[in-house]
């Protein structure tokens, strides 16, 4: 059996309510799919994280490489495109189209073998993965708190154990705002916040200090993605786990993170970093390191199931008889093509998702919808 095709679109959804977080806002959804199709027309789908245009670009580049070849063999072939893409590719959004061929391969694998993607990455220690609920981005409103409050006790309502809010926009600001979740929330639900790299050293020694007495489960991109020294610092110097990760890519990007002693939890995006075949290899070399991996997720149903099956396969550290969950981030901030393109729907429940049974990652895009959404469509 060879793969015969490689098939990308970009998916579009203009927001009702845009939000914005301390980078920048978003007025759309915009997600690259990519479906490989083998000889005799089983196929498997992907995306990529990050500008869909650009990825889909780099999909194009890369699928002549994929053409004819064994989808059985994934790990071959992303050998064979990171090779071609090596020189262009140490970082970025080319190495997002890899990973969208390797997930929809991986897929498709999983569907010739009968098998599910989590029994095919080496066999799942739990059938159901505990999520949490990110959301609380920023509006422009005159009640922003009132906003803030309102959206994490619908989480809670819903069942999430967990939530993380956005930071970033200055230190007073996000202090006010993290105080009147947690207050809202009580302190059974863990609690985690998200700079998106807004903070300088210094700012970000003064948040977390400020915000340990409310128990935060973690402090998530306090520092630019390029200041490994400072995210050393400030992990040597806070109670409050630092995570991070979503920046980076490939194993020598993630070594980079976890020999400068950066973060206590890595967050490779399975859509980004490498695809399934990498990010496997990512969670081997943390362990190396003492170091757990909680998925960075923010796409359709393709990326979650990836990360489904993928954090369904691994242990925490260190081992113990009553091991604490491993994590996996379920976006819910608005997103019409997570909502309608694929299914089925992953239910909440009790704050957990059942890892999907069926062979491959589970889910498929329904194709009305795919036209609709699809650009220029
Ligand atoms: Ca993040």
């Amino acid at each position: 059996m060879k793969i015969a095709r490689v098939e990308s679109y970009v998916a579009e959804q203009v927001l009702e309510t845009p939000f914005f977080f301390s980078q920048f806002g978003f007025d759309r959804r915009q997600i690259c799919l990519v479906k490989v199709i083998a000889e005799d027309g089983s196929y498997g789908w992907g995306e990529g994280y990050g500008p869909a245009g650009v990825v889909q670009a780099g999909v194009e580049f890369l699928a002549p490489l994929v053409i004819g070849e064994d989808p059985l063999g994934v790990e071959a072939i992303w050998n064979k495109m990171h090779l071609r893409a090596l020189d262009y590719a140490r970082r970025g959004v080319l190495v997002a189209s890899m990973s969208a061929i390797d997930i929809a391969i991986w897929d498709l694998r999983g569907k010739l073998l009968g098998q599910p993607v989590s029994v095919l990455l080496g066999g799942r220690r739990r059938e159901k993965v505990k999520v949490y609920a990110t959301g609380m981005y920023f509006v422009d409103s005159d009640d922003l708190i009132g906003k803030l409050v309102d959206e994490a006790r619908s989480y809670v309502a819903a069942g999430f154990k967990a939530l993380k809010m956005k930071v970033g926009l200055g230190v007073e600001t996000d202090l006010r705002h993290v105080r009147a979740v947690r207050k809202a929330i009580g302190t059974e639900v863990e609690l985690m916040v998200d700079a998106n790299h807004a903070y300088s050293r210094s700012e970000a020694r003064s948040f977390a200090d400020q915000i340990e007495e409310l128990d935060i489960g973690f402090f998530e991109e306090p520092l630019s993605p390029e200041d490994y020294e400072g995210y050393s610092e400030l992990r040597g110097r806070t109670r409050i786990p630092i995570a991070g990760g979503e920046c980076e890519y490939l194993l020598a990007g993630f070594r980079q993170l976890l020999s400068n002693q950066c973060v206590d939890i890595a967050q490779p995006d399975i859509c980004g970093a490498g695809g399934l075949t990498e990010t496997k290899r990512i969670a081997t070399l943390a362990r190396a390191f003492q170091t757990n991996v909680l998925p960075h997720s923010w796409g359709t149903g393709i990326a979650f199931a990836a990360g489904l099956h993928l954090v369904s396969t691994l242990d925490p550290l260190p081992g113990r008889l009553r091991m604490p969950d491993m994590m996996l981030e379920m976006d819910r901030s608005e997103n019409a093509l997570r909502d309608n393109l694929t299914s089925p729907q992953f239910q909440v429940e009790d704050g957990y998702v059942a890892v999907p049974k069926a062979p491959g990652l589970g889910v498929d895009v329904n194709p009305e919808q795919l036209a609709r959404f699809a650009r220029g469509g």
